[in-house]
């Protein structure tokens, strides 16, 4: 179910028990501000998820109330993670869904890094 994402950070969500070290996840990547790990339904050879340790909604409430240390660690950690996993020059796709339209599903923010095959066209029609 999407869910509301101008609601107030909800700190049972399942990326928050992720990282309260509560449930299990595949690290891949992190540091002080970022955490990332493979998504656990993959939709793509590679799929990971990008996350802030901070308490932030989706990327609206991020870009509105994260502190630059916060979005830069962010920002550069997604470049970070896919150049070393070699997807620069194949090519990768970033995607974050933001409340209801988009189908967000976790109401916590994430970026979602797809590669691995030829990803065809931007969206379903
Ligand atoms: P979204 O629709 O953008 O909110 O995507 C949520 C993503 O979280 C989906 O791709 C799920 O497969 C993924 N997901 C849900 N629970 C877990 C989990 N415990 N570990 C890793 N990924 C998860």
């Amino acid at each position: 179910m999407p869910i509301d994402a101008t609601k107030p950070y909800d700190d049972q969500n399942i990326f928050a028990k992720i990282l309260r070290g509560e449930i299990p996840n595949s690290t891949v990547y992190e540091d002080d501000h970022v955490l990332a790990f493979e998504d656990i339904n993959p939709q793509a050879p590679y799929h990971v998820l990008v996350i802030p340790k901070g308490a932030y909604v989706s990327w609206d409430d991020f870009s509105a109330n994260g502190s630059d240390a916060e979005i830069a660690a962010f920002i550069r950690a997604v470049g970070h993670i896919a150049r070393e996993a070699g997807l620069t020059e194949p090519g990768y796709r970033l995607l974050a869904n933001i409340g209801m339209d988009a189908h967000q599903e976790v109401p916590h923010l994430h970026v979602h890094i797809f590669a691995g095959r030829p990803l065809g066209p931007m969206l379903v029609r």
